[in-house]
């Protein structure tokens, strides 16, 4: 194992190996996640008065952060029953009342976004940097939505049966009540970036965060009230997935659902049962390509972020990184240096370049990816080892090659900082091996010829691709779709489709002068030739 990243780490901040934003040196989780904080959030759950608890750690410390109450399914119907009610006053708004809420909210979260940047370190143990992109995300999503919503929900008119006589529109109605389920790494984004085009559409949301970061997504439903958002429109229940995930499915007019495969599966069958529709953000084995003739210090400086960035529990990370074989050698060097330099740390402060896993079953699942790979053959360029001495979550940026389709970190899915190295000779062969995955999320293209560059992406069998950047160019273009192909999803979030699939599509038609039937005295006969004839003539005259 060629590992010196613990000494690197040491070289690249005070000397001494220290956390360089170690809790200690400033505000603690404890001092900015106070029992007071966590009880007036928790006051947003719907459950029972007399509801069982259960308690949350601060992955960064392993500290108890937080004891909250359980929804039960019977929490999760008193939830759609108070949604749905409020649902109607909330749909009947116009467009630009509801839009205007989103707008302020975009606003107050830029004013507040410390409060939730605390919330977001204290539940996952990222870095505040990788907080920070949740509120950009968040922001990006409530100004879009907020602008645009107006132009994406109005009639259209359509053209009707009868060219004059049939009058035409196409309307969106509300679904009702979005059932949303989402994961823990991306709490604030991935809880407000689908319910904000859900509520500018005049649904109301009933949403299961993850428990693990259930603070977050109470204060992001907190600041819209704030904002404007008529309380009942949002409900947030809490609780293990398998006991009331399926509750939030059973009573839902659609489900949005972010997390793994797996569930997703689970979720899809139940939904399709019911004759609802889902949306399904899943998990992703991301590649990166270094074409022969790419910058290789942007690329190795855009592949760091790519692979570590919240310690890889990202869905759309990189975990494969293709180079080409002519450049391969100096880019892994570059790439390795930036790797190793990497300021692991957990205080509430920017500074720190990576911060920690979110829980024991990340670590477990890391480490056994690792271990494996390296018992079967596989080198460790870089990192490899958990560091307890920084916190209990903790594992370095890990860098590995001569990795084989038998390992399980080639095909599965890790969702941590480690990434394998393969080399390839042609295009052809890279986009092959890149390919080669049932998921279908994102993937991440380098080269100096944008050209060339987009004809590999159009090759490239994913939802979002990133010429030239690691993830944030697509993901951050909300006004454009983004989703998974294959294995990784259906549907997708952000522009249009991001809001239309909350949204029912209704056709009024209104019948002028004559009706679609034999009238004025035409027999059926003489009626099947007239329209016989207009049929012809609205093909001659090129009517669509
Ligand atoms: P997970 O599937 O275990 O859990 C996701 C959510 O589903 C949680 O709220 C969980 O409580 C709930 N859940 C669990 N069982 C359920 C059931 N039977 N019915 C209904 N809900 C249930 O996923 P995770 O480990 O929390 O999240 C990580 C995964 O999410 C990774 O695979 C990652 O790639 C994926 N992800 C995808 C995107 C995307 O946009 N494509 C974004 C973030 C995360």
């Amino acid at each position: 194992m060629t590992d010196t990243t613990a000494d690197a780490q040491a070289r690249s901040t005070d000397g001494t190996g220290r956390n360089p934003a170690a809790p200690g040196g400033g505000r603690t989780v404890a001092s900015a996640v106070t029992d007071a904080v966590v009880a007036r959030l928790a006051r947003g759950i719907t459950a029972a008065p007399d509801a069982a608890t259960a308690d949350t750690r601060a992955p960064l410390t392993g500290e108890r952060l937080a004891t909250l109450p359980l929804s039960t399914p019977a929490d999760v119907e008193t939830a759609y029953r108070l949604a749905r009610r409020a649902q109607q006053s909330w749909a009947a708004l116009p467009v630009r009342r509801r839009t205007a809420v989103l707008l302020r909210f975009h606003d107050l979260l830029l004013q507040r976004q410390d409060e939730v940047l605390d919330l977001i370190q204290a539940e996952t143990g990222k870095t505040r940097l990788h907080a920070f992109e949740e509120v950009l995300a968040a922001a990006s999503a409530a100004r879009h939505y907020g602008r645009k919503t107006a132009s994406y929900l109005r009639d259209r008119r359509r053209g009707g049966a009868l060219p004059v006589l049939t009058h035409t529109l196409e309307a969106r109605r509300p679904k009702g009540v979005i059932g949303q389920i989402s994961p823990w790494n991306y709490p604030l984004e991935l809880s407000v970036s689908d319910a904000l085009p859900a509520f500018a559409a005049g649904n109301a949301v009933v949403n299961k965060p993850d428990t693990q970061t259930a603070l977050t997504a109470l204060w992001a439903r907190e600041l819209l009230v704030e904002a404007g958002l008529p309380a009942d429109v949002w409900q947030i229940v809490v609780g293990d997935g398998p006991v009331i995930g399926p509750a939030v499915v059973e009573h839902a007019d659609y489900v949005s659902f972010t997390g793994s495969t797996r569930t997703g599966r689970q979720v899809a069958q139940q939904a399709a049962g019911r004759l609802v529709g889902a949306s399904l953000e899943l998990g992703g084995k991301n590649a990166l390509l270094v074409l022969a003739d790419a910058d290789l210090d942007r690329a190795a400086e855009g592949a760091v972020r790519a692979c570590f960035s919240s310690a890889g529990q990202l869905c759309i990370s990189i975990e494969r990184l293709f180079v080409h074989r002519s450049v391969a050698d100096e880019f892994l060097a570059r790439f390795t240096a930036r790797t190793r330099a990497l300021r692991l740390g957990g205080g509430l402060a920017y500074g720190a370049d990576m911060g920690s896993l979110v829980s024991e079953r990340q670590l477990e699942t890391v480490t056994r990816h690792v271990e494996e790979a390296v018992k079967a053959g596989a080198t460790v360029l870089t990192g490899g080892r958990a560091r307890p001495d920084l916190g209990p979550l903790f594992f370095e940026p890990t860098v590995l090659d001569g990795v084989t389709t038998d390992m399980a970190v080639c095909t599965e899915e890790t969702f941590g900082p480690v990434v394998s190295v393969y080399r390839f000779d042609t295009e052809d062969e890279a986009v092959a091996a890149a390919n080669a995955t049932p998921y279908g999320l994102n993937s991440s293209v380098w080269t100096k010829d944008t050209r060339r560059g987009r004809a590999v992406a159009a090759r490239l069998h994913t939802g979002t691709v990133n010429v030239n950047e690691a993830y944030a160019a697509a993901y951050g273009s909300v006004a454009s779709p983004m989703g998974g192909m294959g294995d990784s999803g259906l549907g997708r979030r952000h522009g249009a489709e991001g809001i239309l699939r909350f949204t029912e599509a209704q056709t009024v038609a209104t019948q002028r002068l004559m009706p679609i039937g034999p009238s004025h005295g035409l027999d059926d006969q003489r009626f099947a030739a007239l329209l016989t004839t207009g049929l012809k003539a609205l093909k001659t005259l090129r009517f669509r």
